[in-house]
């Protein structure tokens, strides 16, 4: 932008993972750069950015939605529309076709040119033409590793540490809007690290589509994450998401025994039977799983493992299903992200796989599921009933300001009255537990 320009103003929506919000941070700091300022009011925006997702059907939904508000807001006055990420990648043609309304659309792999493809669409819009720009090229080695992100004050940090999947698992878009797999230079993650902890972060969240993946040189995630938790300073390193296929002993050593590294894993199964795991293309089976499981727990029996499951997918028979249902029962996760499969345009299940089980059984599948885990995540959370645990403070609760919200070491999340304690964010406090629900437990200041 030119530097007697007036500013102009950017809002940036955000929709789906933590690795989206990541990028969001990275837009940020490269349209700053560009003397671009940003602001949270839709009215006052001379831009408006959609950081989208295209995971699953309803994530698409959503964005339409929101595209079709925009609609009222563009006819009103000029603006340049943007939508960029893992849905730009995915669904260019239809976007482009089907939505006037688009001026930009930027993948994954194409932030750096997001400030040229505003000034061009600005420009366009002010000599009454509607050019489009699109920047949806995969690139084998953006990791974006000289930009800073923009971070949004808190206490968790996140830092991605690889981009990229090449596991291709059937079902799954990320491997086509995301690219191959590429892994950062580790020094570089190290030293992000130690300016996070500088700038008062308490805690790192270390992302990936395939985290536990990440490869540069001999440096493996074992030793990556078990860095980055030596950086004096930080309270608590996190990872997300892992693949199961992907934990050498030397990670499980880390994760059990690192006093900054938090313990919780996410582990997704996604199927319990071993024909419906096969053909997803996860690369293990129910049993291997399982043993992956028990090794963990017997190294940490405090763990806290969730999962993510799909239901319905391709072919699986009501007698498949059920072996997933019975190993949910059975592993009794913390918590479990239970999702219908959903068809995704280019996927190897799209082209090969028809998507033949009914809406009406994907539904009451999720159900059995939804009503399964919450039982179970009861059951664990009453675990913690009496004890004092070390619980890191986020801020206010969802649901009143009167109440404050934190995190324990396993995630789980824990509420209590600022009348009992009042205390800032970034706080480690210990907190006992009096009461518990699936997804919440209730605290009194420890005596
Ligand atoms: N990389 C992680 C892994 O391999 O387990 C998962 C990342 S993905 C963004 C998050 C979750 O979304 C997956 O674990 C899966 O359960 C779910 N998911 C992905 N594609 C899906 C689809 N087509 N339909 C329904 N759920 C899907
Ligand atoms: Fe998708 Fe995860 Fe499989 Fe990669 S490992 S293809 S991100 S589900």
């Amino acid at each position: 932008m030119s530097q007697n320009a007036p500013p102009r103003y950017v809002h940036l929506e955000t929709f789906g993972c933590q690795m989206n919000e990541y990028d969001s941070e990275l837009v940020r700091s490269l349209l700053k750069r560009d003397g671009y300022e940003f602001t949270e009011d839709r009215e006052r925006a001379d831009v408006i950015l959609m950081n989208t997702c295209a995971i699953r059907e309803n994530a698409h939904n959503k964005i339409y939605f929101e595209l079709g508000e925009l609609k009222a807001i563009k006819k009103q006055r000029s603006l340049v529309v943007g939508v960029l990420g893992c849905m730009a990648q995915n669904l260019k043609d239809e976007l482009t076709k089907s939505q006037p309304l688009v001026d930009i659309l930027a993948g994954p792999d194409a932030y750096r040119r997001l400030p040229m493809l505003i000034s061009d669409a600005l420009q366009s819009q002010e000599r009454g033409l509607h050019r489009k720009g699109l920047a949806v090229d995969l690139s084998e080695y953006e990791t974006y590793d000289d930009v800073l992100p923009e971070r949004n004050d808190g206490v968790n940090a996140w830092i991605a540490v690889m981009r990229g999947c090449d596991n291709f698992c059937s079902f799954c878009v990320v491997p086509y809007t995301r690219g191959r797999e590429r892994s950062r230079d580790p020094e570089g993650i190290v030293r992000e690290a130690e300016q996070i902890v500088a700038q008062g972060f308490k805690q790192i969240t270390l992302l990936g589509q395939n985290v536990n993946s990440y490869r540069s040189g001999n440096w493996d995630f074992a030793r990556l994450i078990t860095a980055v938790a030596d950086v004096p300073g930080i309270e608590r390193v996190r990872f997300t998401s892992p693949h199961p296929k992907d934990f050498p002993p030397a990670l499980l050593e880390a994760v059990a025994d690192h006093p900054h590294i938090c313990k919780h894993i996410h582990l997704p199964l996604q199927a319990g039977s071993d024909r419906i795991l096969d053909l997803m293309n996860r690369t293990y089976t129910a049993r291997e799983y399982r043993a992956l499981v028990d090794r963990i727990r017997s190294m940490r029996p405090d763990i806290v493992l969730t999962t993510d499951i799909i239901c319905g997918f391709s072919s699986e028979t009501d007698a498949e299903f059920d072996e997933t249902r019975r190993l949910l029962e059975n592993l009794r996760f913390h918590a479990a992200y239970i999702f219908k499969y959903s068809e995704r345009k280019h996927t190897i299940a799209a082209r090969k796989f028809p998507d033949d089980v009914s809406e009406a059984t994907k539904t009451e599948r999720v159900t059995q599921l939804f009503d399964l885990q919450r039982r179970i995540s009861l059951e664990r959370n009453r675990e913690y009933l009496g004890m004092t645990v070390p619980v890191l403070v986020d801020g206010d609760a969802k649901r009143s300001s009167s109440q404050a919200k934190g995190k324990t070491d396993g995630n789980i999340t824990v509420v209590w009255d600022k009348t009992e304690l009042s205390s800032a964010p970034g706080a480690l406090l210990p907190l006992s537990i009096y009461d518990a629900s699936a997804s919440t437990l209730y605290a009194h200041r420890s005596q």
